[in-house]
């Protein structure tokens, strides 16, 4: 800044300095670095911050501006009265330092121009969906979906007068193009439009995928483009499947499954283009629900291991799926990287990069003989949730999924004799060495 009085017009003219220089370097000679190597550094400069290696915690409510000018320019980008959104910190609703390092990392993984993160993964869904329906609109959705999303969409988004069509993970090009000529016909009906194709892929707990490319081809024959593709990539991403390359706009996660990977947090994220951020930008200004300061901290230090993390629990669940996969008392599995149907298997070949560490075993039985192997194991705890470096094992039928009607479940596959496993980042033998007594009680 200069000395002297300070000029309106300059200050208005020249923005505050940021945080972080721009633009920053991420290539070397031509060479794109990786997202494993900018993880250490990219989105913050240590100089802004007394040379602290690591970026502080920042706990404060709220930040100076430099002058009354560079006050107005802040709330004029907030405000959407200027393109652009905020440029600098205005107030810990919307944004912060340790919230931006985190949302520049994230895009990084998903090549997306922009991250938003959020409270849960949760708040970002719903807060996303929010952003894009208005009453009449139909939102046309894979199924399963985590429960809790295909709640708000059922029981939430309908008292405002939008409604849903799903259709079933593995759906077909056809169909998706008879699914999406209903949905028109069903928003022109109710004075609406389609406001959003979300898919969740694979879906939980039968591990279906979704052909993106196929429902990017249908949504570009059939609908206009203002109809964005968002995905909920928790399962598989952000190392396993990268969406927006296979023709979604906005990839959504649970940032407390993987990404934040040792089961110790909750917080979520979206990231896309910035004209897909922009409305949810503005809607989380206006009701919070962003991820506090040392939660995003925490996740800044997750994602320096998320890929050698994921790497490892990837290896480890092959590992573990082959021994399964010939256990007399195993009856089938369904797991990504044992894929028999050839539909399913083409998607897999043309979306997906690894085949992810969760996965279902069929016991030969029922509830009985679950519940005695879940009783029995030793390393693997029993608990809901997946992708932290410890392995967890659960009943869907008993436990996340018991509120699903009876007929449902049957068509989801959620069978009595199901139970759901995240391979966390054990040694692989010991796992099997636990899952093999725990079978012998079976
Ligand atoms: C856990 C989960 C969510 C919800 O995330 P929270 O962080 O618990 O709010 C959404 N989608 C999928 C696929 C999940 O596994």
């Amino acid at each position: 800044m200069t000395d002297g009085p300070v000029d309106q017009n300059s200050a208005t003219d020249a923005p505050t300095p940021r945080r972080k220089p721009k633009p920053e370097r991420t290539q070397i000679g031509g060479r794109e670095l990786k997202p494993s190597t900018l993880m250490m550094g990219h989105g913050f400069d240590p100089a802004l911050s007394e040379g602290s290696l690591k970026a502080p915690i920042f706990l404060t409510s709220t930040f100076a501006f430099e002058n009354a000018a560079a006050g107005k320019r802040h709330f004029e980008g907030i405000t959407g009265q200027r393109e652009g959104g905020a440029e600098g910190l205005v107030y810990s609703r919307f944004n912060g330092p340790n919230q931006e390092i985190l949302e520049d990392r994230l895009a990084v993984w998903d090549g997306a121009e922009d991250a938003l993160t959020f409270s849960s993964g949760m708040t970002a869904i719903c807060i996303l969906m929010l952003a894009y329906v208005s009453a009449g609109d139909v939102i046309v959705h894979s199924g399963p979906l985590y429960a809790a999303s295909e709640g708000f969409v059922a029981k939430v988004l309908s008292k405002f007068n939008v409604s849903y069509i799903d259709f079933p993970a593995g759906a077909s090009r056809e169909e998706l193009d008879e699914v999406l000529e209903r949905a028109k016909k069903q928003a022109s009906e109710n004075g609406g439009k389609v406001a959003m194709i979300y898919l969740e892929s694979p879906g939980n707990p039968t591990n279906a995928l979704v052909d993106i490319e196929a429902v990017k081809a249908a949504r570009d024959e059939h609908l206009d483009y203002s109809c964005p593709i968002a995905i909920d990539n928790t399962f598989l991403g952000p190392l396993w499947q990268r969406p927006l390359d296979h023709g979604a706009d906005i990839v959504a996660y649970s940032l407390t499954k993987y990404v934040g990977g040792h089961s110790d947090l909750v917080a979520g994220s979206i990231a896309g283009a910035k004209k897909w951020m922009d409305p949810v930008r503005a809607l989380r200004n206006t009701m919070g629900g962003i991820v506090d300061p040392n939660t995003a901290w925490m996740l800044l230090r997750s994602l320096e291991t998320v890929e050698l993390r994921m790497q490892r629990a990837g290896e480890n669940a092959a590992k573990v799926c082959e021994f399964l996969a010939n256990h007399p008392k195993v009856e089938g599995l369904g797991y990504l990287g044992m894929i028999e149907d050839a539909r399913q298997k083409d998607i897999y070949e043309r979306h997906c990069l690894g085949a992810g560490s969760t996965f279902s075993v069929f016991l030969k039985g029922g509830e009985a003989e679950c519940f005695r192997f879940l009783d029995h194991l030793v390393i693997a705890k029993l608990a809901v949730s997946l992708g932290g470096t410890e392995t967890l094992a659960s009943h869907p039928a008993s436990m996340t999924h018991l509120s699903v009607p009876h007929a449902r479940r049957k068509q989801l596959r959620i069978t009595d004799n199901l139970v759901r496993i995240s391979i966390g980042i054990e040694d692989a033998d010991d796992l099997i060495a636990d899952f093999e007594q725990a079978l012998e009680h079976v």
